[in-house]
């Protein structure tokens, strides 16, 4: 073979698109019924809008993106998650002054330069939403409502929602100070990325996987303990409000976010079961992002899925979703003649609404049926030199067998009310 997908991209098929389809459907019904409004933004953008918000000194930053020049010299990168281009977007186009919440959504491919494993692609698709204006922790509650609730309506089981608060950058300094303590005497005996991220941010040591460095972190200070009274109160209020509408969750107090600008309260929908790349869903407040980006102070929270980790479990949990392969219709033909009057026939029926399938070179009438029933046809019309000087079709019934003979002027009539 001559032509090959790029490592770490793979082509959807139709059968697999089908499901796709299914998910944004089910998305996007809950995201109108929730007030939400699609936006669709660049595939790119200049990189330093992601170093601003995203951070510098994260994994993405200086690890994951696809950063390229572009034949004037600009430095562009191709988008590694959503919320930075839709909150420039927002400021761009002065979004925020129309309403006194935005409420968006997005689906769309995201690329990170990454290993390509199980559950992880360099190019991958997200669904997500973001919430900006409001900072009452009911904001929070919203965003978390409607990500369960679009698990949900799937049919996902055996779901774990996880909450830590990653504070501000007030509480977070001294964090990360007492993380500097703590891991002083034993970040030689740990991984080389974590003595990286020890001078750069201590907070990131958090999310190493490695067993024998995890037996170090997990007990390490926890953020829970240095919030401010402001970060405190705000994270109360999430988990009240939580235990008040009896949503389940675990306090996980070493979740950081690889991304800078979360604040605050932040939340994790996992599926035990996946292996390592086991989180469908996370999300969680960034209060500063709109500011830093340039825009006003205003506060937000978003989310945003992986739509492939999604329909792994879907597959694993062979939850069966609604899928459209059925054909109405397969035109058989039998000759020049009853190919050219099926065009027409064809036109008619599809101007109807029926999906209707035929062949361009038909041969026997024994292999278009065979075609018909690939397509799972209900109905195949057959037209041969007979029934076009009768002008008249034989129609069969693909489930039961049975064949009548209708005119061509009633076939409309006739398939409409059968097809149903
Ligand atoms: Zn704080
Ligand atoms: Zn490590």
């Amino acid at each position: 073979m001559k032509y090959k997908s790029i490592r770490g991209t793979r082509d959807i098929l139709p059968e697999e698109a089908r499901k796709w389809q299914y998910l944004e459907k089910v998305a996007r019904e809950i995201f109108q019924k929730y007030g939400y409004e699609e936006i669709r933004t660049p595939i790119f953008e200049v990189t330093e809008l992601f170093q601003r918000s995203i951070g510098d000194d994260t994994d993405i930053v200086t690890k994951e993106m696809y950063t390229f020049l572009d034949k004037k010299g600009r430095s562009l990168t191709l988008r590694p998650e959503g919320t930075a281009g839709i909150i420039r977007a927002v400021i761009e186009n002065n979004l925020y002054r129309q309403k006194r919440i935005t409420r968006l959504y997005y689906l769309g491919a995201m690329y990170r330069y990454e290993r390509p494993q199980k559950g992880r692609q360099r190019e991958f698709y997200q669904i997500g939403a973001e919430l900006i204006g409001p900072d009452n922790p009911a904001s929070d509650i919203e965003i978390i409502t409607l990500t369960l609730e679009l698990f949900h309506v799937l049919g996902l089981k055996n779901l774990t929602l996880y909450l830590n608060s990653v504070g501000c950058p007030r509480c977070r300094a001294r964090y990360r100070e007492s993380l500097k303590d703590y891991f002083k005497d034993k970040i030689k005996m740990m991984c080389t990325d974590c003595q990286h991220r020890y001078s750069l941010n201590p907070m990131r040591i958090l999310d190493c996987k490695e067993e024998g460095d995890r037996v170090y972190i997990e007990k390490s200070p926890k953020i829970s303990d240095y919030l401010c009274q402001d970060c405190q109160e705000q994270f109360e209020k999430v988990k009240e409000y939580l235990h008040f509408l009896k949503i389940d969750y675990t306090l996980d107090p070493y979740m950081v976010r690889g991304l800078d600008y979360y604040t605050k309260a932040a939340f994790e929908i996992k599926y035990e079961g996946l292996g390592a790349q086991d989180t469908l869903a996370a999300g969680g407040r960034y209060d500063r992002l709109v500011h830093d980006l340039g825009g006003p102070d205003l506060p937000a929270v978003g989310f945003a899925l992986g739509v492939e980790r999604v329909m792994e479990v879907i597959d694993k949990e062979k939850i069966s979703l609604p899928s459209g392969v059925q054909t109405d219709v397969y035109v058989a033909t039998l000759g020049e003649e009853a190919l050219k009057e099926s065009i027409k026939l064809i036109r008619e029926l599809r101007h109807e609404n029926l999906k209707v399938l035929n062949d361009f070179n038909p041969t026997s009438l024994k292999a278009q049926l065979r075609q018909a029933d690939k397509w799972k046809a209900k109905f195949v019309l057959i037209i041969g030199e007979e029934e076009l000087s009768g002008k008249r079709a034989t129609v069969k019934n693909m489930s039961t067998g049975g064949q009548e003979s209708v005119p061509f002027s009633e076939l409309k009539g006739y398939l409409l009310r059968n097809c149903s």
